[in-house]
């Protein structure tokens, strides 16, 4: 953690801040440890202060010893002059992404009162140093992703025509709790025949059918850290269309994953994906991004997609998952949470995919 406080310190030197609130909850649980839901950080050169409420502060001194603990009560008129006023210096940051309005109001209330004292809202400045992930992030990230897959695993193999896509989700979410998750990363999707065509279809009393897509999608959360995990199924024979389509979408997650490199934009890792499907056919059925990061949040930095200049860095952790949408047939993707090595990406996800032997591999 605490070269976490000195990476951020030297953010703060950089955006010539003299001290930062930090609201949002993955960065204040990156920084300082405090895995708690409500609470608030405030760090300067000097100082490392974790405000929190009667409810968390015994958890905070315990998970975050490089924080002194302090005990707030009420709005942020109220606790916050008497914290501020012990800062020498009065250029404060704010995370302007995070900061509800109505809590900013507040914020900019209680400012107002303290002579000297200015705020500036920053973007982004934790979510920077959250892109790059250490090993033990990695070692998390990496059991996170087994846990899914082992539940893919069972769970698909188990999957017969007739029953419903909310049941399949079911057995999916059961599946991670009751083999250590802590939860699961998002709600499950399961997408069956025409609604696999809806990238985020919410599971439903569609029963599965042979012969169809069916795209599941899940992640598990293993002491903070999420996975992200796309397959596309079929029960019994798949047809011509669901062979040329998913030979596609694999032919353009392996392309892509065997030619991100570190240093590209995530603009420019988007396009190794894009243009095999656009070459195949399907350019306009591909409307999301490539990838995303993956951590302490399901979807963090970098972005990989159209106008992401975020530089892909090595130790980058994220997803390369492209897809195929047609409205009224259905949909396929496939998604896989890599890590960005000096080789290339090395992907961690290890679930099966489908191989119709096609010119995909
Ligand atoms: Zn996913
Ligand atoms: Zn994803």
């Amino acid at each position: 953690m605490s070269s976490r406080l000195q990476s951020l310190r030297a953010k703060l030197e950089e955006a010539k801040l003299d001290a930062i609130l930090i609201s949002q909850p993955e960065n204040r649980r990156y920084l300082s440890g405090f895995a708690g839901s409500a609470g608030y950080l405030l760090v300067s050169s000097d100082a490392a202060v974790l405000a929190t409420d009667f409810r968390y502060t015994e958890q905070a001194s315990r998970q975050a010893p490089e924080f002194e603990v302090v005990r707030i009560q009420g709005d942020i008129p109220r606790w916050f002059p008497p914290l501020a006023s012990r800062l020498k210096d009065r250029r404060l940051g704010f995370e302007g992404g995070d900061l509800a309005f109505s809590r900013y109001q507040k914020l900019a209330e209680a400012a107002s009162q303290m002579e000297g004292m200015r705020l500036v809202a920053t973007t982004d400045l934790v979510e920077a140093l959250r892109a790059v992930k250490d090993a033990e992030e990695i070692r998390r990230i990496a059991a996170a992703v087994e846990l899914a897959d082992a539940a893919f695993e069972s769970v698909a193999s188990a999957a017969v025509a007739g029953m419903t896509e909310k049941q399949v989700a079911w057995d999916l979410e059961r599946h991670i709790r009751e083999h250590g998750g802590e939860a699961v990363s998002f709600d499950v999707i399961v997408a069956s025949g025409p609604n696999s065509a809806l990238p985020h279809h919410m599971p439903s009393d569609r029963l599965l059918r042979e012969g169809e897509p069916v795209v599941v999608d899940l992640g598990a959360r293993l002491e903070g850290y999420c996975s992200d995990l796309t397959r596309t199924i079929c029960l019994g024979e798949p047809n011509e269309t669901f062979r040329r389509v998913y030979d596609t979408v694999l032919g353009a997650q392996l392309t892509a994953q065997a030619t991100i490199a570190a240093g590209m934009t995530g603009e420019e890792a988007d396009r190794l994906g894009r243009v095999v499907i656009e070459q195949a056919g399907y350019g306009d059925a591909f409307g999301h991004s490539l990838g995303h990061g993956v951590g302490l949040a399901v979807h963090e930095a970098p972005r990989l997609g159209d106008g992401s200049a975020d530089i892909l860095m090595e130790n980058a952790v994220f997803t390369i998952e492209p897809g195929v949408y047609l409205s009224g047939w259905g949909g396929v993707r496939i998604e896989d949470v890599v890590v960005l090595e000096n080789k290339g990406a090395r992907s961690l996800t290890r679930a099966r995919k489908i191989d119709f032997g096609g010119k995909a591999r």
